[in-house]
């Protein structure tokens, strides 16, 4: 597990060793053994499932394409998690995306334990035809690991609803009479997959960041304002005023999350810059979000880079370097793209009094405590971005009873649950000094502990 996911879960332990009312009949030396189990256990992953892909392209070439499955814990269910086409794709990397899932769903009382894949390509250059060659031997590779009662795979970076329904379809002709609807997920709709799943994880990024600052805080005004939590006071600072927010990355997770806060009529918040892989643009009047979303849909996700570009759209935006995103002037940075975007080299330049992890990991170890020492909160990715998870676990239900749910409902739960989740953790976050990433993961490593001991895998 990559240094900072460990080191925190160790921390995590640490805490609920000293906590008394957790595993009250364990003592003493036993105790001690316990712990150090539990540090072993939830410090690797299960099993690491690799493959070099014989993939037949178009052009007559035959490349062997480097490919992942990291099955990092099933304590609470079957493994999930996404697949990833990228070219920085590499084994480390994978198996830190899987402990987080593990993590995200303990987190989120999703009946899943965790799991990721990755296949190291840039997914930009290959036509499509080569892309469905390439996932069915992802399938045919890792067709023993997967299954929807073993490991159910979702879309990821590089992936999306077209590469799902063309792995669903591989996995039923491979295990032919045998249930495959809910094999994986994030499909499109005609395939089996559900409303709502493909806004899940950008929506339920933005809910996060608005029950948080605004709802609770609302709620719990009073109490909140006499004690001495720096997450409770920016946002009472933040509370009344127009809110100025930058979002990083412009895909599914990015692009949603920042039409919710184009929508959101309620709070007083401005997109002022969106990014994404060769760009940053840049409007103080607010960007004109969804002519920005119809603009990606017919250009392969990337959003224009040219003055032309943007006057022809009829958008008025200054264009500036894809990394000028995180260090402008904004009271909210959203960051959507990759892992450690934010590092030791440019997390004191930040601006932003406010970060939401809608991306998994983009915030190093280091610059996380030179954030956290600035004053600066950071609302973290297992709390803000199991949206997609969450509908993933709801498209698996459904599709296990094949009756499905109005897009309506499918938020309605989604927000119920997230809710569910916040109210769990922020009375316990609220008064005590643990920052909140802490204290999502002590809460999220209680659960898996407690079912660790209670199955009787740690003696
Ligand atoms: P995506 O491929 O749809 O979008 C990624 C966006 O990031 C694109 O706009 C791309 O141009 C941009 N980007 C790529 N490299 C960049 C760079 N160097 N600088 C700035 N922008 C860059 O991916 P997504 O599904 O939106 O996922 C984004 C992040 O959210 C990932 O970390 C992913 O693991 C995480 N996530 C996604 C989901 C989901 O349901 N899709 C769920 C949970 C977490």
């Amino acid at each position: 597990m990559a240094s900072q996911t460990g080191d925190i879960v160790q921390q995590s332990l640490d805490t609920l060793m000293e906590e008394p009312s957790f595993l009250p009949q364990v003592q003493e030396e036993q105790r001690k053994q316990v712990f150090q189990s539990l540090a072993a256990i939830l410090s690797t992953p299960n099993k690491i499932n690799k493959a070099f892909l014989r993939v037949a392209l178009c052009d007559g070439k035959v490349l062997r394409i480097p490919a992942f499955r990291v099955q990092h814990n099933d304590t609470l269910g079957p493994y999930k998690g996404g697949i990833r086409f990228h070219e920085s794709v590499n084994e480390d990397e994978v198996i830190n995306l899987a402990a987080l899932m593990t993590l995200k769903n303990a987190l989120h009382d999703v009946p899943f334990g965790g799991g990721k894949g990755g296949v190291v390509l840039n997914p930009r250059s290959y036509p499509e035809k080569d892309l469905y060659q390439i996932c069915k031997k992802y399938v045919q590779y890792f067709t023993d690991v997967l299954g929807p009662d073993k490991d159910i795979p979702a879309p990821d970076v590089g992936t999306s609803e077209r590469e799902m329904d063309w792995m669903m379809a591989e996995y039923k002709s491979i295990h032919p009479g045998k249930p495959y609807l809910g094999s994986f997920t994030g499909k499109s709709v005609v395939s089996g997959g559900s409303l709502g799943r493909r806004e899940a994880t950008g929506k339920g990024v933005y809910f996060t960041f608005r029950y948080l600052l605004h709802d609770f805080i609302k709620d719990n005004q009073s109490w909140l304002s006499s004690g001495d939590n720096v997450f409770a006071h920016t946002a009472l600072d933040h509370m009344d005023k127009h809110l100025t927010i930058a979002v990083q990355g412009f895909g599914n997770v990015g692009s949603v999350a920042a039409l919710e806060a184009y929508k959101c009529s309620f709070l007083h918040n401005k997109v002022v810059a969106v990014s994404d892989r060769n760009v940053t643009l840049y409007s103080e009047e607010g960007l004109d979000i969804p002519s920005l979303i119809d603009y990606i849909s017919s250009h392969r996700g990337d959003l224009p880079t040219t003055d032309e570009q943007l006057q022809a759209l009829g958008i008025s935006a200054v264009i500036k370097s894809r990394e000028e995103v995180l260090t402008m002037d904004v009271d909210v940075l959203i960051l959507a793209a990759l892992e450690d975007q934010l590092h030791k080299d440019n997390a004191d330049q930040v601006k932003a009094r406010i970060i939401v992890e809608g991306a998994n990991a983009p915030i190093t170890g280091e610059a996380d405590q030179l954030l956290s020492k600035k004053g600066v909160v950071i609302i973290p990715d297992i709390l803000a971005n199991a949206g997609g998870v969450i509908v993933s676990y709801f498209e698996w239900l459904q599709d296990r009873e094949t009756i499905f749910y109005m897009e309506d409902e499918v938020y309605k739960q989604l927000f119920a649950k997230m809710q569910k989740t916040m109210v769990s953790i922020l009375p316990a976050y609220f008064a005590d000094p643990l920052p909140l990433r802490q204290n999502c993961y002590v809460h999220a490593v209680r659960k898996l502990s407690a079912s660790l001991y209670r199955q009787g895998k740690l003696y």
